[in-house]
């Protein structure tokens, strides 16, 4: 009997395991449900390239309109699943209706974590996680006269280096007391915190946002809790995201920072997988189970279980990598900065290229790079394979190159 896979949410993760199903031969019907009514699109170009004005909206579609009709690939758009009935394997739509699956992959991603401030409501006050989010604060930064932004991470300082390529000079403020802190080695932070003083914008570190202050509903200004104030008509919150796993919870699933899942990716119900941000999977790289939030663990994470459903099960051992755009910087990771001891340095760092390697029990761990995406490429190829050493990491000569090509390929 031909079987149905039902994957809840068409953005990076669900949209590439409806693909991979049909690549790995998955011969049963594929529904992809999302609640959004765009065409299934990517989310990295909001804070950069669309948002500079450089990428229109119809450039981001992750697959073209005759995909999913060729693959026979059922994709509703506008349909938000309210409930998993797991006894009867079916979710149900707003609108009333009854789905019924064979197997439930939950793909349904992150929202903007809330931030708890008077005056967040104000109109000025935005965040930036969908094409509509991206198209409203492309709209206002036109207008905007003092551009503030809460949050030192990713997103935050994307848009502060767009904001300063329009001629603003943003106000940064993070209570971390380095930029994108919980992701980055401390050479790393300095050396963006440095692009981003050049370019203008005040990196306030360690202080915090006591409230947002408004007239007749608008913002005026940020104040801070050691009393600063900072007047602006446009902030952005960015603030990191929360799993969207209320569904699962709901469902009854094993639910923490995320769906719980198992190395497969199978939820408490093996009947059910999850995918991408939604998904709190075991570590291979260390203890614990983490949640990533990036296009490469979306997309790797849909091929695996599709592989699975398509007969072909194996863990999920997928090397993280990562990128990140800020004006004529782009960083790329490979590799996880945890139980990092040390960091050691290849290149130059003032001439804003360079990399840093993070060294656990003397391997290499992590590697970041700006401006050097040879280094990038052979990390993502050897820290699944053969191992690094300090005096390799920092020795110019050295081919990395060559010691990837050594590491099996991923
Ligand atoms: C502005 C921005 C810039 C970024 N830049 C980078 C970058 O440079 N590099 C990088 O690697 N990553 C970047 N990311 C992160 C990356 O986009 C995410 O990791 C990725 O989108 C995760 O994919 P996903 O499919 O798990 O979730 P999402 O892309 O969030 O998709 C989840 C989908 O599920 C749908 N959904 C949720 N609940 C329901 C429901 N109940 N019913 C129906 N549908 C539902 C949502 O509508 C959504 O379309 C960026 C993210 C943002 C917002």
């Amino acid at each position: 009997m031909s079987e149905t896979v039902v994957i809840i949410g068409a953005g990076h993760a669900g949209v590439q395991a409806a693909a991979s199903l049909r690549e790995d031969g998955f011969a049963g019907a594929v529904m992809l449900l999302d609640a959004q009514t765009h065409k299934p699109y990517q989310r990295p170009p909001l804070s950069k390239a669309f948002m500079k004005g450089e990428a229109a909206a119809e450039s981001l579609v992750l697959r073209g309109d005759d995909f999913y009709p060729q693959k026979d690939i059922g994709l509703r758009l506008g349909a938000r699943v309210v409930a998993i009935d797991r006894a009867s394997r079916a979710v149900m739509l707003a609108g009333g209706e009854r789905v019924a699956y064979d197997h439930l992959i939950l793909a349904t991603g992150a929202r903007p974590r809330p931030f708890a401030a008077p005056g967040v409501e104000l109109d000025g006050v935005m965040t930036l996680r969908t094409l509509d989010d991206a198209s409203a604060l492309k709209a206002r930064l036109a207008t905007a006269s003092q551009v503030a932004v809460v949050g030192a991470g990713f997103i935050g300082l994307e848009f502060a280096a767009v904001a300063a390529a329009f001629g603003h000079r943003a106000v940064v403020v993070d209570i971390a007391d380095r930029v994108m802190g919980r992701a980055v080695s401390p050479v790393m932070s300095e050396a963006f915190a440095a692009k981003h003083r050049a370019l203008g914008s005040s990196l306030l570190m360690g202080a915090s946002v006591a409230e947002f202050a408004g007239e007749d509903g608008r913002l005026t200004g940020l104040r801070l809790r050691d009393g600063r104030f900072f007047a602006s008509d446009l902030a952005l919150v960015g603030v990191g995201v929360l799993p969207e796993d209320a569904l699962a919870r709901e469902a009854g699933l094993a639910v923490e920072n995320g769906v719980v899942v198992d190395d497969h990716l199978r939820a408490s119900d093996p009947a059910i997988s999850a995918i991408g941000d939604s998904a709190f999977f075991p570590n291979p790289f260390g203890a614990g189970r983490i949640r990533l939030e990036s296009v490469q663990n979306a997309v790797d994470q849909a091929r695996c279980v599709a592989r699975r459903i398509a007969g072909r099960p194996e863990p999920y051992r997928a090397t993280p990598w990562f990128w990140s755009d800020q004006a004529d910087y782009k960083l790329q990771t490979a590799g996880l900065p945890i139980g990092v001891e040390d960091y050691v340095t290849r290149g130059d760092v003032a001439s804003g290229r360079f990399s840093s390697f993070g060294l656990k029990d003397g391997r290499v761990v992590v590697v970041e790079s700006i401006n050097r995406p040879a280094d990038h490429m052979a990390a993502r190829r050897f820290l699944a394979g053969a191992p690094l050493t300090r005096e390799q990491a920092m020795d110019e000569a050295y081919d990395l190159k060559a010691h990837a090509i050594r590491s099996p390929r991923p």
